[in-house]
Order: structure tokens, then sequence, then C-alpha cells
């Protein structure tokens, strides 16, 4: 039996994958490049504050469940949650913002007291989201992209005009109020790409934030690599950090044989990559990879990001855990990220506070903040650049929460896309992966199993179902469900 199986990058999706396949029998190694496990979701700690380095929103927590289900365990066997209230607030302008409460009968008063009979419209469309939610989550998201019949059922069949129209178009339709048509399309930028390039299908993400809601792990993201770690080690998984692979050695049989590490040739029956997909084409030999240079420069990435982590010696007023400054023109940042790709005249941005419900992430008294300005991939990117738009957000945030803010901070590390590629082999320069535009959808995505090598499988943000921390635990299942069926044939 081809036992070995080695798993590149240490992601949600690899840990997910690592944890089935062992599960399965596989005696499995974990090979990661840097030197901490958990890939995007790695933690930055300095002078007592602790900052998430990548995702922060914890959401679709069924999807979680069900991970830890299909181990007989629960999330609360690793780490503690809290359902946060409300799940964030957004920033219109001065004097001008909304707090989308943990109530759905709190966000249809928030509704109404914005444009009058728009809860009923709330009520229509929430209606279709969690139609699709359930659609999206029985016959669409866990299945492996390996055909368009996958998509095809009686329930499907029925949602096609959903994704000839946009989640734009039914924003738009639904509600006169530009600023509830904002909170409306909101939850799509998760799938990397602009409102009116998302299939109104993927209204299920609005589901997702107003019905199922905001969740905090105590102790951030990082709990839940911790988490999913304790359960491959009690799995038996083996974790090498520090073990950047450097090549993909192939057979005359179109197998992989073994891969480099340094200095170091390691045999493997079998290779599962959850690094970035187009990185791990490059590890390959030319005639053994899958897609062209061409190919991967003709797909729409999911943005990149400019991110500060800052430590504030002081608590801020007028914040919540998590905030969105929408106080300048969405439409005009989109366009600078997909359509015209710049760095943004005015840019849209997210910051969260999360000591303001944790207190194990800062000392006593101070605020951790995370503050991410999502950017085009591959633009250039300076510390000259970074400071000037620190600035920028600092002169909003300042502004738009009535405090000064900068004689506080004790220190501030930035993070953008020269990072990503050097840290994590992201393509572009990427943060979250490949977009799920129409054309970006399912099947239409890159293969989780290599066409070229017989024992080649991909997971992760660029492969089914797509970009987000739920879908890369469901990309581990999906990867190893295939794999483990294969081996059966
Ligand atoms: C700033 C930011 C904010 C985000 N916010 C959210 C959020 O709030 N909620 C949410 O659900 N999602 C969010 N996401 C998206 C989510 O974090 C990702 O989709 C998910 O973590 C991707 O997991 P993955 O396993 O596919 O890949 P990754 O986490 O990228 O893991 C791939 C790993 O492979 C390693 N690797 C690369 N090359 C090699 C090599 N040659 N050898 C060995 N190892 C290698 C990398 O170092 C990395 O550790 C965010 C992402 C970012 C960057």
């Amino acid at each position: 039996m081809n036992n070995n199986i080695a798993i590149i990058g240490s992601g949600f999706a690899s840990i997910a994958a690592a944890c089935y396949l062992a599960k399965a029998g596989y005696t499995v190694d974990v090979y990661e490049k840097n030197a901490q496990l958990g890939g995007r979701a790695r933690q930055f700690a300095n002078q007592g504050f602790k900052f998430d380095m990548g995702p922060t929103w914890y959401w679709m927590p069924d999807v979680f469940e069900r991970f830890f289900s299909d181990f007989n365990k629960k999330p609360s066997d690793y780490y503690s949650l809290q359902r946060l209230g409300p799940s964030y607030r957004v920033y219109f302008g001065q004097d001008d913002h909304v707090d989308i409460s943990d109530s759905v009968d709190e966000i249809r008063k928030s509704f109404e007291s914005i444009e009058t009979g728009s809860s009923k419209q709330l009520d229509i469309f929430l209606k279709k989201a969690k139609s699709n939610y359930d659609v999206a989550i029985k016959d669409l998201v866990y299945k492996p992209g390996l055909s368009i019949l996958e998509l095809v059922s009686r329930k499907t069949i029925f949602e096609l005009p959903q994704f000839i129209s946009t989640i734009h178009d039914v924003a738009k339709k639904s509600f006169k109020s530009q600023k509830l048509r904002q909170i409306i399309e909101f939850p799509v930028l998760f799938l990397g790409a602009k409102p009116s390039d998302t299939p109104a299908f993927y209204s299920f993400m609005n589901h997702a934030d107003l019905v199922l809601g905001t969740w905090y792990p105590k102790g951030g993201m990082k709990a839940v690599v911790d988490g999913m770690l304790e359960l491959a080690g009690e799995l038996g998984v083996n974790f090498h950090t520090n073990s950047g692979v450097s090549q993909i050695n192939c057979g005359e049989d179109n197998r992989v044989r073994s891969i480099n590490i340094g200095n170091t040739e390691i045999p493997v029956d079998l290779l599962v990559s959850g690094a970035d997909y187009a990185h791990t084409e490059q590890l390959l030999p030319l005639k053994s990879r899958m897609y062209t240079k061409a190919y991967w420069d003709k797909k729409v990435m999911a943005p990149s990001a400019l991110l500060f982590y800052v430590g504030i010696d002081k608590k801020l007023a007028n914040v919540e855990h998590h905030s969105l400054f929408f106080d300048v023109p969405f439409d005009n940042h989109a366009r600078e990220i997909y359509d015209q790709p710049s760095w943004p005249k005015e840019p849209l941005f997210y910051a969260s506070f999360p000591s303001i419900t944790d207190d194990t992430i800062s000392p006593k008294g101070k605020e951790a903040a995370i503050f991410l300005i999502p950017l085009a991939p591959d633009l250039k990117d300076t510390q000259e650049l970074r400071e000037t738009y620190f600035n920028i957000i600092m002169n909003r945030l300042e502004k738009l929460t009535k405090q000064e803010i900068r004689s506080s901070i004790l220190f501030k590390e930035s993070y953008c896309v020269q990072d990503f590629k050097d840290d994590y082999n992201s393509f572009k320069g990427n943060a979250y992966g490949m977009a799920n535009t129409l054309f970006q959808t399912a099947f239409l995505r890159p293969k989780l199993k290599s066409k070229k090598l017989k024992n080649l499988y991909f997971t992760g943000q660029l492969t089914v179902p797509g970009p987000g921390v739920p879908p890369a635990l469901i990309s581990g299942k999906l990867v190893a469900d295939l794999l483990i069926k294969n081996q059966k044939k």
C-alpha cells in the first residue's frame, strides 16, 4: 500500500486534509516553510500584544462543527467561542454609523430606520439567502469540482437565474439606500471579487453574516489553528517547520517520487500541496504542470492587502471589535482593485480591536489594533507607500471616532504585497487566493487532482471551493476524500 503522504504547507486546508488522511490510516508528514504553523492564520506577538496576521472573522460555525464532528469531536473540545454583539460596526461618515446587531429583529429595525419599508425587503432577501445557504452547503460546496454534473440537481437547476444576475443587481433592486446596499454587498468581498461580478446565488454569505452571526474564538483565530493541530497530533500527524519544499521530483511513470527540502530528498508515495497552487506548479518539471503562465495571468485573484498590527497604550472609545470604514466611495476603491489596479485614492478600510472582547490579547488597559486596506494584487509595495496609507487611515480613524490615537502608539508592524510573496509564495501577493467569480466557481477552478501526475493532489484557497477559512476546511476534506477514493480503485 502507498502509505506515506507528504503535505506541503500548514494552512487550514492542509491541516484539515492531514487529519482526514491520518484518520484513514496514512502516515502523514506536513512540511511548512515558515517557523510557525497555520499558514495565513499565523499570529504576531509583541510586548504582550497578540495579533491574528490573517483571518479575524469566524463565520459559518456549522462548517467548523461539521469538521470536528467527523472526528467525533466538537469545537468546544479545543477552543471556546462567543458570539459577538454587535457583529460589527459600519462607519458611513462623521456621526453616521450603523451597528449590525446579533439579532435579526434588531437588524430589521436598523434597516427600517435608514429606509422605510426596507425591513420587508430584508425579510424577502434573507429568505432567499437562507435557501441558497442550504443548497450551497448540502448540494454544492462539498463537491470536488470534477464535472459540471455535480452542480445539477433538482434544487440547483431552479437557481440558474441566480448565476446570471449578481449580488450588486439584487442589492440595487431590493434597497434604495446606498448604505443598505453596501451592507448587503460587504460579505461577498470575502469571496474576492466585486459584488457586480459575484453571482446572486452567493447571497448565502448574507445568511452567514446576518443570521448565523460573527463569532470569536478566545485567543483569536490562532486558537482554531491550535485546536486543529491538537486534533492532528492526536491522529498522529507529523509536522515539520522551517521546511520549505524547493522541488518536486517525478519519475518516468508520471508519478511524484520525492520532494527536496534544502539538501535533503524525501521519498513520497503520495503528495498533497496546500501551498499556493501556482507556486506548487513552479516546483514541478515544465511537462508535469497542468496550467500555463497565461492561464494563471488570466485568473481574477482575490485582493492583496496592506495590514498594520498596532499596539496602543490606552483603551479606545467609539469603536467595536470589528469596524468597517465605508466613509468613502465603495465603487471607486473596487475599481482600483479590480479594473484599474492602482493604490486607492480614498481607501475603504477595516479595523479590528480584539482586545475589546478578549483580555488575553493585550496587556491590561491597552488596545490591540489590526487595520486592513484591500489592494489589487501585485502592486508596487514600498515603505513610503505603507507609511502614507497609515497616515491616511489614522487621520480618518481619529476624526470619525473623535479621539487622538497616534501619540499612544507603542509600536506598529506593517504587512503587504511583498510579504505575502516572501512568506507564503503567494501568486502576485494575493491575500486570500483566487476569486469566486462565475467563471471561477466549482468545476471551473483549478483541479484537486493533477491530470499529469498520478499521485499529486492540491488543496487550499486556489482550488475548490474557494477563499476563506470555512472553504479551506472543506477543501481539505474534499482532497482527502478524493485521494482515499482513488487509492481504493
Ligand atoms: C489578511 C487576511 C485576512 C483574512 N480574513 C479572513 C477572515 O476574516 N475570515 C476568513 O474566513 N478568511 C479570511 N481570510 C482568508 C483565509 O485566511 C484563507 O483563505 C485561508 O486561511 C487559506 O488557507 P489555505 O490552507 O488555503 O492556505 P495558506 O494559509 O496560505 O497555507 C499555505 C501554506 O503553505 C506554505 N507554503 C508555501 N509554499 C511552500 C513551500 N514551497 N514549502 C512548504 N510550505 C509552503 C505557506 O507558508 C503557508 O503556510 C483572510 C486572509 C488574509 C490573508
